[in-house]
């Protein structure tokens, strides 16, 4: 029996969900939701803010990035090989975490603000009385 025969599932996070799934705070995904006029990155201008792109091409993401490859060695940050990279050790799974925790949270968090902002489109405006996600939350 080795280490992951005790791994719980809780451990995938709310976080590594979106990136993983693609559900979760990209505008790719919120356009598609009808929550944003359009698929394009917040961050650097791209064209399709997708999960892919936040992973791998965001230039807003850059130390991020670095800190995981220098944990993990990885190179390719193709949604393959970040799975592969997580099952390869416990300390590869939290180095894949953490980086999802820490972009995911700051991308989450310019959401909100432009949610805030009282000259927000209606679609894009926070809901009330309504549930306001509808990602499926997997963490306790
Ligand atoms: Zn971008």
């Amino acid at each position: 029996m080795n280490e992951w025969a005790d791994r719980r599932r809780g451990a995938l996070t709310f976080r590594v969900t979106q990136v993983v799934s693609g559900h979760g705070c990209f505008g790719h995904y919120l356009h598609r939701i009808k929550r944003e006029p359009g698929p394009q990155c917040h961050e650097c201008g791209a064209v399709d803010d997708t999960a892919q792109h936040t992973l791998e091409d965001c230039n807003r993401w850059v130390e991020e990035r670095a800190a995981l490859r220098l944990v993990t060695g990885v190179v390719d940050l193709s949604l393959h090989s970040i799975i592969a990279t997580m099952l390869g050790s416990e300390r590869k799974w939290d180095a894949v975490a953490s980086c999802c925790e820490q972009v995911m949270s700051q991308k989450e968090e310019a959401e909100r603000e432009r949610e805030a902002d009282p000259d927000a489109l209606p679609l894009r405006r926070r809901r009330r009385g309504r549930k306001r996600r509808a990602y499926v939350r997997l963490d306790p």
